[in-house]
């Protein structure tokens, strides 16, 4: 019993919990914040326009020849948002468990890399997007090694930790910079399949049969054998950091399809670990993205 409720304490993040919480992310992505330069370029323009004189056909025309074409102000939040945090080279301390910790010095995660992007902009800028140094060294060093094993490939970084670790909620774990959450990669006909990668937070609540079939359309699949690369390279990656994959979330009923891959067995012969066991409303959030916790 004491196993099963250990295997119980994974990712478990609880449906009903989420909807307010993505309730409220929509909003904020309907955020007016990128009307504000534009608005105070308009004011300036239509300030100009009432201070001055009326000018005569000629002055208008040579203000126009010397006139450069008005652009907007270029911002952009997440190179901003990036920049108040640079790596400061101390070492994170992961503090506690992952569903009842800390995380000191947490840093984040670019935004996006050569093959990978963070998954929903304002999860980023909600300071979501934070890991252990070494946990970020280990997936940005995994996604290296993609860039040459699986180089048609573009991955999805989803949920992280908080700067400082500590309730991410929905999620019940994710607490000390140990926990990171990876878009399931998607193919059809054999080929990879994007379209869904840009759905941000919703793309949590996507849902797939048991076979890694696509609910809304059959012919759109999770594709195991890059999945299971990817968690493949990410044993080596973190073995360099000094760290090992501790467990992996992924709802049960897809486990027999990862293990049928050839890197599915390379998985299993290494005995990484998957958890065995969820609550049915957990298992069934785990279809979308496969959880890991490093140690
Ligand atoms: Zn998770």
């Amino acid at each position: 019993m004491r196993i099963l409720r250990r295997a119980q304490r994974g990712c478990q993040d609880n449906i009903a919990q989420r909807l307010p919480l993505y309730a409220t992310h929509h909003l904020l992505d309907m955020n007016t914040s990128w009307l504000k330069p534009s608005a105070v370029l308009l004011l300036a323009i239509f300030a100009v326009s009432c201070l001055d004189s009326e000018p005569s056909s000629s002055a208008k025309t040579a203000v126009l020849a010397e006139t450069p074409p008005l652009e907007k102000p270029k911002r952009d939040p997440i190179a901003d948002y990036m920049a108040q945090f640079p790596d400061d080279g101390i070492e994170s301390k992961a503090v506690g468990k992952v569903g009842d910790g800390r995380l000191e010095y947490g840093k984040l995660m670019p935004f996006a890399g050569p093959n990978f992007k963070y998954f929903d902009t304002s999860s980023y800028l909600m300071g979501r997007a934070f890991l252990h140094s070494k946990v970020k060294r280990a997936v940005l060093e995994g996604y290296k090694g993609c860039e040459q094993k699986l180089s048609e490939r573009h991955f999805r970084l989803m949920e992280c930790a908080g700067e400082h670790g500590g309730n991410l909620f929905p999620h019940r774990t994710h607490q000390t910079g140990m926990s990171v959450d990876f878009m399931v990669p998607l193919q059809k006909e054999g080929k990879p399949f994007t379209k869904l990668d840009d759905y941000g937070k919703a793309h949590y609540f996507l849902s797939f049969d048991s076979h890694g079939r696509w609910s809304q359309d059959a012919s759109v699949e999770i594709d195991f054998e890059t999945m299971a690369k990817h968690l493949l390279v990410l044993d080596e990656s973190a073995k360099r950091q000094g760290l090992r994959i501790k467990k992996v979330l992924l709802k049960t009923e897809l486990k027999d399809e990862l293990f049928a891959t050839p890197s599915g067995k390379e998985l299993q012969r290494r005995g990484i670990y998957f958890a065995r066991y969820f609550e049915p409303l957990i298992n069934n959030l785990h279809d979308d993205h496969y959880h890991v916790d490093f140690e």
